[in-house]
């Protein structure tokens, strides 16, 4: 098993670059924000439980987060290569996720780290829209439906997340900073750190990341 992290602010566009990357790169998208939320949706037990933590904003529980990342990969085939995608927020998620790829022979790729100003995180998460139904990404200057309020892909209702309201968003940035930003230490450390700046265009962000991704093995 092959691991790739993306590392980020909320609203560092890692939900948007990871599916901009799994189509050419053959890596799966293991994304605990959009796990939860489905969770939340169909009202699982996981769902009961993460709710409320989501709604302000705080994390979800580690213990809650590991389960669901394990069983996530149990299904999967041994020589899958996945992209994580707010996962791992803590350092006990970190050392956790070290314990599966250790149990399994998999190994830790790369890290992207992808850098934001603080300015631009605010105004991405406040204009945010997502599709109700298919989970497509907009924003209501940056990236525009054709038609109002209707998704492009699948003509969904688009609507914007319960936790990207003003308050949240602060909180959300500020859990960042206390409990997730020490991961980026810790990533130098282990040479697997890979500074991405992705306040620009997504394609360009998406670019700079493919560069460090080998293709997918014959
Ligand atoms: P964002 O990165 O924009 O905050 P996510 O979809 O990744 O959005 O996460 C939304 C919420 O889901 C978080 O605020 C948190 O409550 C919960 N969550 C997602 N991933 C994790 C995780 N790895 N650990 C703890 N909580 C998580
Ligand atoms: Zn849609």
């Amino acid at each position: 098993m092959d691991a790739f992290i993306l590392l980020g602010a909320p609203g560092a566009g890692k939900g948007t670059v990871a599916s901009m990357l799994t189509e050419s790169t053959g890596l799966q998208h293991v994304s605990t924000g959009d796990m939860l939320r489905e969770a939340v949706k169909a009202g699982s037990p996981v769902g009961l439980e993460a709710k409320s933590y989501m709604e302000k904003g705080e994390l979800v529980p580690d213990e809650v987060i590991l389960g669901i990342v394990r069983e996530r990969l149990a299904a999967g085939a041994k020589n899958a290569r996945y992209l994580f995608d707010g996962f791992p927020r803590t350092e006990a998620q970190a050392s956790g996720l070290e314990t599966v790829l250790r149990d399994v022979g998999g190994r830790l790729c790369a890290v992207f780290q992808l850098e934001v100003p603080e300015e631009v995180l605010v105004d991405r998460l406040a204009g945010r829209r997502i599709c109700r139904a298919c989970g497509a990404v907009y924003h209501v200057r940056n990236i525009p439906t054709k038609v109002d309020g209707v998704c492009d892909r699948c003509g969904g209702e688009t609507v914007q997340r319960p936790d990207d309201t003003e308050a949240t968003v602060r909180n959300r940035l500020a859990v960042y900073r206390r409990q997730t930003e020490g991961l980026i230490e810790v990533y130098r450390r282990q040479n697997v750190l890979v500074e991405v700046p992705a306040a620009g265009a997504r394609e360009e962000t998406r670019d700079r990341i493919l560069a460090h991704v080998p293709p997918p093995e014959a």
